[in-house]
């Protein structure tokens, strides 16, 4: 059997362990230190927009902490995109809230303005006005930031940017997570770089910053025992992982290269096949860090489904997997509101996520190159 050729792996820039050691020299083995405000600092640089960012120990625990800064709370509802990673839903039920599912629109894959504003719509005629938007760079492409903000400024609802795909990814040349009320990022294992586990909340203001510390670290209040008078958690990273991110930081840029030459070899390998639409940025005001490369297939014009490519690919030890299927038709949810057609029930249905790491190899391209040649008969 060959290696596996993973979807996304790990993949480290080699100073990772240089940070590591300074933390167990100095014994800041601990969820805060000096690792997690170079971290920290490090990111703000990269975003290029005068923003403050929270070091935490995963994506899911700042979109939580997002909605708890907008106030979000038991019996409120929340709009959602629904087709994402379950992680962008779930912390609105922690909450006790309920979200409200949106249609994607074709360009993009991401939350549809028509639909959303439809929905925003009708919420407030039944009684509701939506406590916050989470709106989603799916894959690392951003979303119609202009028309989404338009209309959550219209209605004066905030919006929670779900950018935990699209680190280095802009549109109009900003970096995505730095246009909403909050956003969103994350450094899991599979991410474009990772800490192990960790995530970050990009906030606007020092006060916004320091309440996200605050919040992450128990909600302990100034005084020399330990004293609250708020719920807290605990969601600080530690200084071990953001040693980590920090050895990634410095590799960034060339990840986001590495995976965007992902994409093009996929747009060259199915140039000649029709059929196969390989994803990519609508015009020139997206940019995307094509954390993952995807295609869409259409069996009537191929002859083949994306599954007989899956299924293909995985007797070469290659993973590959359809697209996120939509929250609105996930069991758990399955009580929740709903607004828009079917794109994005289509694009699951059709659409697969290749393997797209910044470490592949010639050899791995090659091998993946033979299984797409083989399904479609090139
Ligand atoms: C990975 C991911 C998250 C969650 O991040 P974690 O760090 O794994 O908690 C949230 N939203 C989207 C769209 C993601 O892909």
């Amino acid at each position: 059997m060959n290696d596996k050729i993973w979807l996304s792996s790990p993949h480290m820039g080699g100073n990772e362990l240089k940070y590591i050691h300074e933390a167990f020299n100095a014994n800041w083995v601990a969820p805060l230190g000096p690792n997690v405000n170079g971290f920290e600092e490090d990111i703000e640089q990269f975003l290029k927009t005068d923003v403050k960012v929270a070091a935490l120990s995963a994506g899911t625990a700042a979109l939580h902490l997002a909605l708890i800064e907008c106030g979000v709370s038991q019996g409120d509802e929340v709009i959602c995109q629904s087709m994402t990673f379950s992680a962008s839903a779930n912390p609105i039920a922690y909450q006790g809230a309920i979200p409200v599912f949106v249609d994607s629109e074709p360009d993009t894959w991401n939350i549809c303005p028509v639909a959303l504003e439809e929905a925003i719509k009708d919420r407030i005629a039944k009684g509701k006005t939506p406590k916050a938007i989470v709106a989603v760079h799916l894959y690392g492409m951003p979303f119609k930031v202009d028309e989404v903000m338009a209309v959550a400024n219209k209605y004066n609802i905030p919006v929670i940017e779900d950018a935990a795909e699209a680190l280095g990814s802009t549109y109009k040349g900003k970096a995505c997570g730095t246009f909403g009320r909050f956003g969103v990022l994350s450094f899991n294992g599979n991410k474009i770089i990772t800490t192990s586990g960790g995530g970050a909340l990009v906030c606007h203001t020092q006060e916004d910053k320091d309440k996200t510390v605050f919040l992450s670290t128990q909600a302990r209040d100034n005084a020399p025992h330990y004293q609250h008078s708020e719920i807290g958690y605990n969601y600080r990273m530690s200084n071990i992982c953001a040693g980590i991110g920090r050895g990634q930081m410095e590799v960034l840029p060339s990840r986001v290269e590495a995976r965007r030459k992902m994409h093009d070899f996929y747009v060259q390998l199915f140039k000649d096949i029709d059929g196969v639409t390989v994803f990519a940025e609508p015009d020139s005001d997206y940019y995307s860090n094509h954390w993952l490369s995807a295609i869409i297939v259409d069996p009537k014009v191929t002859g083949n489904s994306r599954e007989d490519l899956r299924l293909a690919l995985l007797e070469d030890n290659i993973e590959s997997r359809p697209l996120w299927k939509p929250m609105h038709l996930q069991p758990v949810f399955s009580n929740s509101p709903y607004y828009g057609g079917n794109v994005s029930e289509q694009l699951f249905e059709n659409g697969l996520c290749l393997p797209s790491g910044s470490n592949l190899t010639d050899e791995e391209r090659e091998r993946i190159a033979t299984k797409v040649k083989e399904v479609f008969g090139k």
